[in-house]
């Protein structure tokens, strides 16, 4: 499918704020793309459907964690840890996509991940810097993602993690995961 296609298939199924939101994802994650030598197809698309779920009923994504068998540690943690993973069985069952790095950037983009690979790396830190974002420190984050994808990511996951304890928000286990494996390859990089 082309971009056009997706973009016309996701803008009914999400308010206009968050269409505009992936819209900015998309154009970051294709800039992104170019600079760090990934696939930009890819890249886009994955950055087209990631909200996908963002609006999808609770009980339903519930439903098909429990028929997908997908990590049932995910039930009961509400829609912002759900869309992820159930964003990726959409984009495979709805859209028809079967490569597995797109389908696990749009899995991992809100929690990350141990052991990321560059495209979910790339969708995550897109995801958070993209033009539409507002918040203090955004401008720090984006100058990063322009030198090294590995420091935005580590410092991508650090401002998440912040944010969720100041605001006493649980932690599920791949953030803090994937904020381990972060910290770990700083040390080994000096
Ligand atoms: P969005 O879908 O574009 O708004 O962005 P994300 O998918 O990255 O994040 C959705 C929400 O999930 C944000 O408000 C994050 O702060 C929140 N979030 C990310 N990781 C965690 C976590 O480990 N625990 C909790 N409780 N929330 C998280
Ligand atoms: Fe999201
Ligand atoms: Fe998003």
């Amino acid at each position: 499918m082309e971009r056009e296609q997706y973009l016309a298939a996701i803008k009914p199924r999400m308010p206009e704020k968050r269409y505009i939101h992936t819209v900015g994802v998309m154009e970051t994650a294709i800039n992104l793309a170019h600079k760090y030598g990934e696939d930009v197809k890819k890249a886009e698309t994955a950055a087209i459907l990631h909200d996908i779920a963002k609006y999808a009923d609770i009980e339903w994504m519930e439903n098909i964690v429990r028929d997908e068998k997908l990590d049932e540690r995910l039930i009961g943690w509400g829609s912002e840890l759900l869309h992820g993973p159930v964003g990726a069985c959409i984009a495979q069952s709805e859209f028809g996509i079967t490569d597995d790095e797109l389908l696990n950037a749009i899995r991992f983009h809100t929690t990350g991940r141990a052991n990321m690979s560059r495209l979910e790396k790339i969708i995550f830190v897109a995801d958070m810097i993209e033009p539409n974002r507002r918040f203090d420190g955004v401008d720090r984050l984006r100058k990063k993602a322009q030198k090294n994808l590995d420091k935005a990511m580590s410092a991508c996951v650090r401002h998440t993690l912040a944010f969720l304890i100041d605001t006493k928000q649980p932690i599920y286990p791949l953030s803090i995961e994937c904020y381990n494996d972060m910290m770990n390859r700083e040390d080994s990089e000096g």
